[in-house]
């Protein structure tokens, strides 16, 4: 899968996913992220991306122009045939989560703009994104954050980039609701005993005790998550009978 990211921070993007998991996807081919600096795109003689705001107000707002020939030039290094969604980091977007996450993984290409400063001309907006999308409701300095969480959320659902080891199949939100408790060595820190429970090597056991924290952990964090998953509670319910 390919993500192209449009940014005046190509570097700030950069760093962020060429470490860990997503760093080794890279190199392995099985995600291609590729960083593009707007600025480069520029036809102002000072090489400027943005512009005060018509009708006044403070601030600065980025141009059309650079955008429009950055997008251009990613356009035309993608086969026609592949699937691309063009996506604007906004926090006037809609909420990004794990469900949006696994619908963008079924792209073949995803490109990312990213604001700054006051954001975008709203034209460039109607004139090449498909969607925009928020991180969560607070205002950030730049996109480039916000692309990096939905890249790393997107790729880790692709094949093969992670390990079997740690496959997201059992990982909040994966399942409707969150996830159980982890521990690991040693069996006591500081007076805190690892749950009996889990040192039993009865794995029926082990797997209702895990049901059963997560589904208590989602009732009393997050609790709109279990209405809209009744099911969960009737599995519960289910492996206590069997
Ligand atoms: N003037 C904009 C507003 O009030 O909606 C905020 C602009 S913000 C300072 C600069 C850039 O950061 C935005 O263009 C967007 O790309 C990014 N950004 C900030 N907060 C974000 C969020 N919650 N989700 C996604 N992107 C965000």
């Amino acid at each position: 899968m390919r993500f192209d990211v449009m940014t005046l921070f190509p570097d700030m993007v950069r760093t962020v996913l060429g470490e860990s998991i997503l760093g080794r996807a890279q190199t392995n081919g099985i995600i291609n992220v590729k960083c593009h600096n707007i600025r480069d795109f520029s036809t102002d003689k000072h090489r400027k991306t943005d512009d005060t705001p018509y009708g006044g107000g403070m601030g600065m707002v980025m141009t059309c122009q650079p955008i429009y020939d950055c997008y251009m030039s990613i356009v035309g290094e993608i086969p026609e045939c592949e699937s691309t969604r063009v996506i604007y980091m906004s926090p006037k977007g809609r909420g990004f989560n794990q469900s949006v996450a696994r619908e963008l993984s079924q792209y073949d290409n995803i490109i990312f703009l990213c604001g700054h400063y006051e954001g975008v001309d709203q034209r460039i907006i109607d004139e090449i994104v498909d969607e925009e999308l928020s991180v969560g409701d607070y205002v950030l300095t730049g996109g480039e954050l916000p692309a990096c969480i939905v890249i790393d959320a997107v790729a880790r659902l692709k094949d093969g980039v992670l390990s079997d080891a740690e496959c997201y199949l059992d990982e909040s939100f994966e399942s409707g609701m969150l996830e159980y408790p982890q521990y690991t060595k040693p069996r006591e820190f500081r007076g805190r005993e690892v749950p009996e429970i889990l040192l039993s090597g009865d794995h029926k056991k082990i797997d209702e005790w895990r049901l059963k924290e997560a589904i208590e952990l989602t009732r009393s964090r997050r609790p709109e998550l279990l209405l809209a998953h009744p099911e969960l509670e009737e599995r519960l319910n289910n492996k206590k009978k069997k």
